[in-house]
């Protein structure tokens, strides 16, 4: 070998490298945003796979979301070359947990091809549970005992290691015994939910110590990023993986940064970074910092922000990227609205300036927020993809042409049976489908199984044994062309045979020829699947759907799914109290939810390469109710050297109360006026002011007051220009505008026309 440090080491800064080739024995990295730590990680496996001190499949490398774990595969082929054969165990937790599972599926009473649940079916599967048991569902909801499965799950607690104090409460003590049901009837079922996969995983290697010792003698190197938001379960896992040596000795390696735990509310363990010395004595700890993202006033800020929080590792981060760039910007507007119009003419401006869409984020607290930008996108017909929310995958005809699909790949899944065996409608009513079960129950078969059954009987009127007779057939030539078309293919078969394309053409409404799009691109997305099953498993692990869609365009995602990447520009919107930080943040005694949602913050701005721009809107429709809004707290906590102020909404009229609105309305441009004082300061002193006669909240019938303003008469409003009156709910006008159509506004943003 030369002697010559390999190129990959090249770019690395000393402590860097050091933590790439520090391949024997545990090892912490722990530092903040945007130093280098999954590069670190992703030249480790490159170095361990050049230096040949392991094979591929020797190496177990644990990303936080699938979008991770292929990015880290590009990068190691592009790194390592074509030499490599093979590519490491790369991946979620979760994913790689089920491809253990299903090596090993009969060791925890389940086959191969199980079925991996999602939310929906879980809900519909307690739901049946609840139902069994007589308990009333209004009173003991199925999403609550969902949630309690899952912080169980996450703690790695089988239902036999649930303290009845923790179960007792449900359902006047039948929690307990409603974790054992669900279990069993997933076994019949031939499914996981998610939090199985981990939970099977650990029940797996702690019954099995010749399995637990295959992967032992297989994991020669373990890598795990984003250390500090694994759970318990996650870390029990890894344990029991690492136990091949002795803990002096392990190579394990994990990255984090405590100041990125944002998943406190899902059960993750902060600790756990903590714990890792305890874990593995003697272990390495490695800190990074020099910051290769972000620009200084970027860094500045989220350090900053940061500080406020009491809980800290603490580190120091530094930048050498030049100058302090652009200050962060802070917005006011006025409603959502036009925040999205805003942000939208933002992203026009960026782009005629030669910005790529790809490189901005729009990075949202809650994912209500984000429909206001989808419309206002394709408003503008600006290329725009979603990730995390409300996902693609979970929309109505997806999850029904899925359950098609699952179906044909495994005939016992009762809950994919369940979902489309009247959708189209077949005429089958629920009488039938409620003796079909039955059947199925009794007899301990699956449904379609029991399908079989009776149409060979006279329980069944002619017309329905008939279409029964027909959907058999159809599901069996489906899956007899399963084996030779390829997935894409067989979807649109089986979508146009099913009439499920002719239901949707039937339907006139807007929303039909939506679906029938969304149709289109789960096609378009199988296209790289070679198999149904590979398809089937991809579908169940993605949590981010944005891998097929190679094309310019700006990301739409939650905080909590941007950690770990970076955009040149990233907008965060909804910097209010109440959005962000959360209300029930605010509302909580300790100081434990404010602080993850500081972190959240963190998070967000350190997203961002060259450009934060940070919105608030002073006025939000919660729950259907207008709520004036204060500029986050999180405002306040900024620097103000290197935080630009903008306040469009005001110029509105804004509160809409006191002088300060109307001398606001006589601003010249207010698009363009930049405050002196900052706009958050002078928000908070009005609110001060109006404590006295609460928060004003514009909400329910406020019949009562009357107004000054009559029906029909004419009136200007600033932002939707000239309109007349035609109706009066108390100090709220509904407006007919000449230029904006009918809105409804309050009264004191109006003037007599
Ligand atoms: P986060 O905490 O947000 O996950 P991170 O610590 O994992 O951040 P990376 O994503 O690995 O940081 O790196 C941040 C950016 O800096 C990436 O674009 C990466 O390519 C770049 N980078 C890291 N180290 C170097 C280096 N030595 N030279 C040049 N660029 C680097
Ligand atoms: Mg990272």
């Amino acid at each position: 070998r030369s002697q010559q440090a390999p190129d990959y080491l090249a770019g690395l800064n000393p402590e860097q490298r050091d933590a790439v080739v520090s391949t024997e024995g545990p090892l912490l990295v722990l530092a903040g945003a945007g130093t280098g730590k999954t590069r670190v990680l992703t030249t480790r496996i490159a170095h361990i796979l050049s230096q040949r001190l392991a094979w591929p499949s020797e190496i177990l490398s644990v990303t936080f979301t699938n979008k991770a774990a292929r990015e880290m595969k590009d990068r190691i082929a592009s790194l390592a070359g074509d030499s490599v054969e093979g590519m490491p165990w790369l991946g979620t937790f979760h994913s790689i947990s089920a491809r253990i599972l299903r090596r090993h599926a009969e060791l925890v009473d389940l086959k191969p091809t199980f079925t991996i649940l999602d939310t929906d079916d879980q809900i519909r599967l307690i739901k049946q549970l609840l139902a069994a048991e007589d308990i009333d569902e209004k009173r003991w909801p199925a999403r609550q005992f969902a949630g309690m499965l899952d912080a169980w799950k996450n703690r790695g607690l089988l239902p036999k290691d649930v303290p009845a104090a923790d179960s007792g409460f449900f359902a006047n003590g039948k929690g307990g015994k409603l974790y054992y049901d669900y279990q069993a009837r997933l076994k019949t079922l031939n499914a996981a939910d998610f939090g199985d996969l981990l939970l099977e995983c650990i029940r797996l290697f702690r019954e099995n110590p010749e399995v637990l010792a295959e992967y032992h003698r297989r994991f020669k190197y373990m890598l795990v990023d984003e250390y500090q938001d694994s759970n318990t379960a996650q870390y029990l896992w890894l344990r029991l993986l690492a136990q091949g040596k002795p803990a002096p000795e392990a190579n394990i390696c994990v990255v984090g940064d405590d100041d990125q735990s944002i998943y406190g509310w899902r059960g993750a363990e902060v600790d756990n970074i903590l714990r890792f010395e305890t874990d593995f004595p003697g272990a390495k700890v490695i800190k990074l910092e020099r910051n290769y993202r972000s620009t200084a006033n970027i860094l500045k800020a989220a350090s900053t922000l940061i500080a406020y929080n009491e809980g800290r590792l603490g580190k120091t981060l530094f930048t050498d990227i030049a100058e302090g760039g652009e200050a962060i910007s802070f917005t006011q507007v006025y409603d959502s609205e036009e925040e999205a119009r805003t942000i939208g003419e933002e992203i026009e401006q960026y782009q005629r300036q030669g910005d790529a869409l790809n490189s901005m984020a729009i990075l949202v607290r809650a994912s209500y927020q984000m429909r206001e930008f989808e419309e206002r996108f394709i408003t503008l017909g600006l290329n725009y993809r979603v990730v995390g929310g409300p996902r693609f995958y979970e929309r109505k005809e997806i999850r029904d042409a899925l359950a098609y699909l699952r179906l044909v790949a495994q005939p016992s899944d009762d809950l994919a049976f369940e979902r489309i065996i009247n959708v189209p409608k077949r005429g089958l009513g629920d009488a039938t489908v409620k003796m079909l079960m039955e059947t199925a129950r009794h007899q301990r078969i699956p449904l379609l199984q029991a399908v079989r059954l009776m149409v060979e009987t006279e329980d069944l009127k002619p017309k329905q044994r008939t279409t029964l007779r027909a959907l058999v057939a159809q599901f069996d030539d489906w899956a007899w062309r399963a084996d030779s078309l390829p997935p894409y293919q067989l979807v649109e078969h089986i979508l146009e045979e099913s009439g499920y394309m002719d239901m949707l053409t039937a339907d006139k409404s807007v929303e039909s020829q939506g679906r029938k799009e969304n149709l289109k691109e789960l096609s378009r997305s199988m296209e790289e699947f070679e198999s149904l099953g590979g398809f089937l498993e991809h579908i169940s692990l993605v949590m981010d759907r944005d891998s097929a869609d190679s094309s310019d365009a700006v990301t739409i995602m939650t905080l909590h799914s941007a950690k770990g990447l970076e955009f040149d520009t990233v907008f965060l919107p909804g910097w209010e109290d109440g959005t962000f930080p959360s209300q029930r943040s605010m509302d909580e005694s300790g100081r434990a939810g404010l602080e993850e949602e500081r972190r959240l913050g963190y998070v967000g701005i350190t997203r961002g390469r060259k450009r934060v721009r940070i919105s608030a809107a002073q006025n939000r429709r919660i729950h259907g109710l207008w709520q004036s809004a204060i500029p986050s707290r999180f405002i306040d906590e900024l620097p103000p050297d290197v935080v630009e102020v903008t306040d469009r909404g005001s110029a509105y009229g804004g509160y809409g109360y006191g002088g300060g609105a109307s001398s606001r309305f006589n601003k010249a441009d207010p698009f363009e006026s930049v405050y002196e004082t900052p706009g958050w300061q002078r928000a908070r002193a009005n609110q001060a002011n109006r404590k006295g006669s609460g928060p004003l909240t514009i909400e329910g019938d406020l019949g009562n007051q009357s107004s000054g303003y009559a029906l029909g008469e004419r009136v200007f409003h600033l932002k939707f220009g000239y309109g007349e009156v035609i109706q009066i709910e108390g100090n709220k006008l509904t407006i007919d505008f000449e230029k904006a159509g009918t809105k409804k506004v309050l009264e004191s943003f109006v003037k007599k026309g």
